[in-house]
């Protein structure tokens, strides 16, 4: 079993501690509020007074603080860093690509391997047997060490030699997530306005739930494959959705509802119209995303 060192025992570092404890690995653990590390000590841990104490000690470090901003604080102390030399860092810290790739480069540049995960659980799912952590960076430290981290997640996955990869997809999943939660809000004040029961909603949301996957996954592989003018297996133009959309912008303005949810969307068909793609796929809203 490997002796783990670990910064962190908020709520996700305590699952992450507990469930490796469970696995029957070593952990050294430390917190910057040392009650937190002392309270896992009741489940085998081994509390650490400073982060290179819990580093010097161990084989893999694991960091999971609130962001990288207090990670950074942690590991770029010259005792910490010196500690790390030679060994596994795998920051389970939520960032952007941009400061995983930052810090997988500090990490290289001071001798210290690096895996960049990104959680894609809360800490109730950790040790799960669904439960996906995604990783990025060094794909040989993720191999020699996979059953580690399928113990605390069992669909886990490496994404890529990219440090970003992880985080990238992370934000990405989270983007679809964000789309439902809003999308939930919206409907929900439209319900209120409108006296409409939720849980009527709800029935009729259950039944609307595969035509909207439907549409989602024909939007995924319309983008994939370029095909995004309006043809014949077109499910509804820019045109048709505009309208729909126009309706929901109206009933929210009349209701005195936060028009938030149209205003930020509105923008992307008002200037597919204005391209001239109304009798186009809602495919090709992907080209005003901005991306490659
Ligand atoms: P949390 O319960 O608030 O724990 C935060 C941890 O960061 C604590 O150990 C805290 O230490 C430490 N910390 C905060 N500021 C610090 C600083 N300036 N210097 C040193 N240590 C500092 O948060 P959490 O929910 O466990 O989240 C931890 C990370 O996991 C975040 O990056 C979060 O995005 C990620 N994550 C969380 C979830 C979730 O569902 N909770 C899901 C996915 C990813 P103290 O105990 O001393 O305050």
């Amino acid at each position: 079993m490997t002796t783990i060192g670990f910064l962190g025992a908020g709520r996700m570092g305590a699952a992450l501690v507990k469930t490796l404890l469970e696995a029957d690995h070593g952990v050294h653990v430390w917190n910057r509020t040392a009650e937190k590390a002392q309270a896992l000590a009741g489940f085998g841990a081994i509390p650490e007074p400073t982060p290179e104490r819990a580093a010097e000690a161990a084989e893999i470090v694991i960091v999971n603080l609130l962001d990288y901003e207090a990670s950074d604080a942690q590991l770029r102390k010259p005792a910490v860093a010196e500690a790390l030399k030679g060994k596994l860092l795998v920051q389970l810290t939520s960032g952007s690509p941009k400061t995983a790739r930052e810090t997988g480069k500090w990490a290289e540049d001071h001798g210290i391997a690096y895996l960049d995960g990104a959680i894609m659980a809360t800490p109730n799912f950790i040790g799960g047997a669904e439960t996906v952590i995604l990783y990025s960076g060094s794909k040989a430290h993720f191999n020699k060490h996979e059953a580690l981290f399928k113990a605390l997640g069992g669909k886990s996955a490496f994404v890529g030699e990219d440090f970003g990869t992880a985080s990238a997809l992370d934000s990405a999943l989270l983007s679809q997530m964000w789309g439902t939660l809003f999308g939930t809000l919206q409907a929900l004040a439209i319900c209120r306005a409108e006296d409409i029961e939720f849980d009527t909603y709800a029935g009729f949301l259950t039944a609307a739930q595969a035509i909207i996957d439907g549409a989602s996954q024909d939007l995924m592989e319309r983008i994939r494959d370029g095909r995004d003018l309006g043809d014949a297996e077109t499910l509804a133009t820019i045109a048709a959705h505009s309208s729909a959309f126009h309706h929901l912008r109206d009933l929210v303005a009349e209701r005195g509802l936060n028009p938030a949810f149209g205003d930020a969307l509105g923008g992307l068909l008002e200037t597919a119209l204005r391209n001239g793609h109304q009798d186009d796929d809602f495919a090709v809203l992907a080209r005003f995303m901005g991306a490659k």
